[in-house]
């Protein structure tokens, strides 16, 4: 019943994401902050679903404690406060929301463009100064000129619909071959998107490909007088390597909003980390450099209450893993709980040998309408519709899916 359901909300996630929650009838409680270990392992006991946000770490020694916990709602983009191995070997779903922000970080970007092309960030410190400083020597209007997009996933293809609508020609390079939107062209390697583009702008993932991918030889590919915009994750562009081209009037212009080692708290940054490089990039003209805001919006946040919330009731009411983070993905039509003589079977085990034929043999005496199962890692998610069944049938299932070796939990949804 959705009413016996208890969930946590914690670091005052979106009103968005508790209406949604609310709505379905479940219990809610919703804190402001995080909490200390050990109330959160007190708290964490009798609910069946946890919100979260990137300050609440959900650890094997917490999560232990966590009895009756289905599933984890990360109201972020990150998952690593989780311990998500351990939460799958214990049947606990994790979902996040990992592309809500795409439109933010693409205007920032577009925002940034405008910014380095006119200097712009320049003027404004010469002014907060004092200093009445009008130029027009080196600085641009953005028609015309060649945006490339390094990784035209989310955020790239966004970028490249908000770019040509400013008049800008767009290229991009990506490892799959990716529909165009809109009048930009795929170039077929990151060679060529140097050498054509005038703006370069990485939304590529942090793979072992990615890091350092934007280094000396790629800024000497780069035409003289170009910008760098790097929204992705620190590690991709090799910083020193991108001093030293901007000392050498290579690079015009860089905006970075990511950087390697980044802080957990707000407060000091490049003093306090051990970072050689923060002071030479602090002297530098015609760089924006921001604290990792790229996503940084009020509608992000709207958006990723609904995103979680939404994956989070599918969890529980239907048993769906679309977009989970730690599980095997798995659709079924959503299930109409009201049908009658009708349930769903979830079962989650440990992915060993001859699991399926005890799991069917307990199914085969009833009318299996459509069975799916798919493993991730050592963990395997099957979900099953049976139709005709009757309630005394549905414990007798139930009970004897649990007893199996391999489970992992057993839930059943009629
Ligand atoms: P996405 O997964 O939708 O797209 C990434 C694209 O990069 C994919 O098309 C993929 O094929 C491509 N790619 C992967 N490896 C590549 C390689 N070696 N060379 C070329 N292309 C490659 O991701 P997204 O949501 O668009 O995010 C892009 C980046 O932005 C990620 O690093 C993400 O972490 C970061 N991000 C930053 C902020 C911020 O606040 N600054 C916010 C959200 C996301």
């Amino acid at each position: 019943n959705t009413e016996d359901i208890k969930i946590l909300l914690l670091e005052n996630v979106n009103q968005t994401g508790k209406d949604i929650l609310t709505r379905q009838g479940y219990q809610v409680e919703a804190l402001k902050t995080s909490l200390p270990e050990a109330q959160l392992i007190e708290k964490i006991r009798d609910v069946h679903v946890i919100g979260i946000r990137s300050k609440t770490k959900l650890t094997d020694k917490v999560l232990r404690e966590a009895k009756n916990l289905l599933v984890v709602g990360c109201f972020c983009i990150g998952t690593n406060q989780v311990d998500l191995d351990y939460a799958a070997k214990h049947g606990i779903a994790v979902f996040n929301s990992p592309f809500a922000n795409s439109r933010s970080v693409a205007e920032l970007v577009i925002a940034e463009i405008i910014t380095l092309a006119r200097q712009l960030g320049d003027r404004s410190n010469e002014m907060h100064r004092g200093t009445w400083n009008k130029v027009s020597a080196k600085c641009w209007e953005i028609r015309g000129k060649t945006l490339g997009i390094v990784g035209y996933g989310h955020i790239g293809s966004q970028l490249s619909v908000l770019a040509e609508a400013m008049g800008m020609s767009v290229v991009y390079y990506d490892i799959l071959t990716l529909m165009a939107i809109g009048s930009a062209k795929q170039v077929p390697t990151l060679d060529q998107l140097l050498e054509e583009a005038d703006f370069v702008s990485l939304h590529v993932p942090e793979t072992p490909e990615t890091k350092a991918m934007i280094s000396n030889k790629q800024f000497e590919q780069m035409k003289t007088g170009s910008y760098l915009i790097n929204a992705s994750r620190g590690t991709v562009v090799d910083i020193p390597a991108l001093i030293k081209a901007m000392r050498a009037n290579k690079i015009a212009g860089a905006a970075l909003d990511v950087y390697p080692n980044e802080p957990a708290a707000n407060g000091d940054y490049f003093n306090a980390n051990l970072n050689t490089w923060g002071e030479d990039l602090r002297g530098l003209n015609n760089i924006i450099l921001t604290p990792h805001i790229g996503g940084s919006t009020e509608e992000a946040q709207r958006a990723i209450g609904v995103e979680v919330a939404e994956a989070l009731v599918r969890y529980i009411n239907q048993g769906i893993t679309f977009g989970s983070v730690n599980l095997p993905e798995i659709t079924l039509r959503s299930l109409t709980l009201d049908e009658a003589n009708h349930a769903r079977i979830i079962y989650i085990h440990r992915n060993v040998p001859g699991v399926l034929r005890k799991v069917n043999e307990i199914l085969a005496e009833h009318n299996v309408d459509k069975q799916i199962t798919d493993s991730k890692g050592g963990i395997a998610y099957l979900m099953a519709d049976i139709s005709g069944i009757k309630t005394e049938d549905i414990k007798d299932i139930h009970d004897r899916l649990d007893s199996l070796t391999s489970r992992i939990l057993t839930r059943v949804l009629y």
